[in-house]
């Protein structure tokens, strides 16, 4: 079986790594020719209005998938018109636009921030009528790990906001006093079966995600539930096939989304080694039509992300009970170039080792 995956970052990595156990063969496209994917299978290196490069990614795969949801969507139709491509499209639409997000949500009855779009300044202002203050602003197309947002604490900001954002359409969000971040990962496939991994626990900062827990044990029957019924409302409505992220912030007892991605997901990382079946093997075998394997966590799991300057390895491999995982990326300040495992006991520890790795290397500061 051969997976062509558009973006070849450490998502794709992984999934590669996930896929060569079961004998699948994989193929990349990726603009950029020194793609974390690197030599683990074969990379197309060309910009996404290659066509002709486009059309060689699809020859002869059984299926494609991507890895980013920043993929251009021309660059995802034409690949769609040539070979199933999986999550669907719709998703892909869905994710890059954050306001279309937002309404698409509250379409299905799933509860989010407040929220107004803006397209000027003056709107602006007025949209912070509509959240409160303090809010945060987004550009609604291409933001990532913080990018492109701004917080407004004080109505007279509005216009140094709309400066600040790059006078882009934005949507304003009322900046949530949340209890924590939560988010859900779940897996469905071609006949509709659904896999849920536990509710997982995440700490940002500058808007990166540092640390991931889970399960989450203080967490209520019913809060656990919604975060399924969510999950499960946005799989129906898209017809749902592949692994699905969902992000939450938890107030109370309320739960409020923050945003979806259509792809395994960087808060799922610990199911490689903390669940029967990781994030990626399951994406895989749900586009390919094989059957899902288990969800659950095996105990508890922490993850940590290393950001911006690497450790030496010698040190990480010696952190009792770490499962290190480089992606062979180079350091630049805030990029994610890997991330550790911790396991059952050793999980409690995660908060001493990323303030350890903080300490000693900058780690999760940069
Ligand atoms: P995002 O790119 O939308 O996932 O935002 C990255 C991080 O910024 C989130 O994980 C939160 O920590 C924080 N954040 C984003 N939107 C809000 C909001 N409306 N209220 C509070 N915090 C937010």
């Amino acid at each position: 079986m051969r997976v062509g995956v558009l973006g070849g970052g450490q998502l794709g990595r992984m999934l590669a790594l996930a896929g060569y156990r079961l004998g699948i063969q994989f193929r990349f496209f990726d603009p950029n020719s020194g793609a974390p994917v690197g030599q683990l299978g074969e990379l197309i290196a060309a910009p996404y209005d290659d066509e002709a490069a486009l059309a060689r990614f699809c020859d002869g795969l059984d299926v494609a998938t991507y890895e980013f949801e920043n993929v251009p969507l021309d660059a995802a139709r034409f690949v769609a018109e040539r070979v199933k491509l999986y999550p669907p499209i719709q998703s892909l639409e869905v994710a890059q636009h954050r306001l279309k997000e937002k309404e698409f949500f509250s379409s299905l009855g799933i509860p989010t921030p407040k929220y107004a779009p803006a397209n000027s300044a003056d709107e602006l202002a007025h949209a912070l009528g509509v959240t409160g203050i303090p809010a945060v602003v987004k550009t609604v197309t291409m933001g990532y790990d913080g990018k492109g947002q701004v917080v407004v604490r004080d109505r007279s900001a509005a216009a140094s906001a709309w400066d600040a954002v790059g006078k882009r359409a934005v949507i304003v969000e009322e900046m949530v006093a949340f209890d924590r971040e939560l988010s859900m990962i779940g897996a469905r496939d071609n006949d509709g079966r659904e896999v849920y991994y536990p509710l997982i626990e995440n700490e940002h900062s500058d808007g990166i995600l540092r640390v991931s827990r889970a399960p989450v044990h203080d967490v209520s029957l019913q809060l656990r539930g919604a975060a399924e019924d969510y999950v499960r409302r946005i799989f129906e409505k898209l017809d749902y096939i592949g692994v699905l992220a969902v992000e939450f912030f938890q107030r109370g007892s309320e739960l409020l989304v923050n945003e979806m991605a259509p792809r395994v997901h960087n808060s799922g990382h610990w199911t490689i080694e903390g669940a029967r079946t990781s994030q990626f093997e399951n994406h895989l075998r749900a586009i390919l039509s094989l059957p899902m394997g288990e969800a659950d966590a095996i105990g508890e799991a922490a993850m940590v992300n290393l950001i911006g300057e690497t450790p030496p390895l010698q040190e990480l491999l010696s952190i009792p009970g770490a499962h290190v995982h480089l992606y062979g990326k180079a350091a630049t300040e805030r990029r994610k170039v890997g991330h550790i495992t911790l396991v059952g006991e050793s999980a409690r520890n995660v908060g001493t080792l990323a303030e350890t790795l903080r300490r000693a290397f900058g780690t999760g500061t940069r």
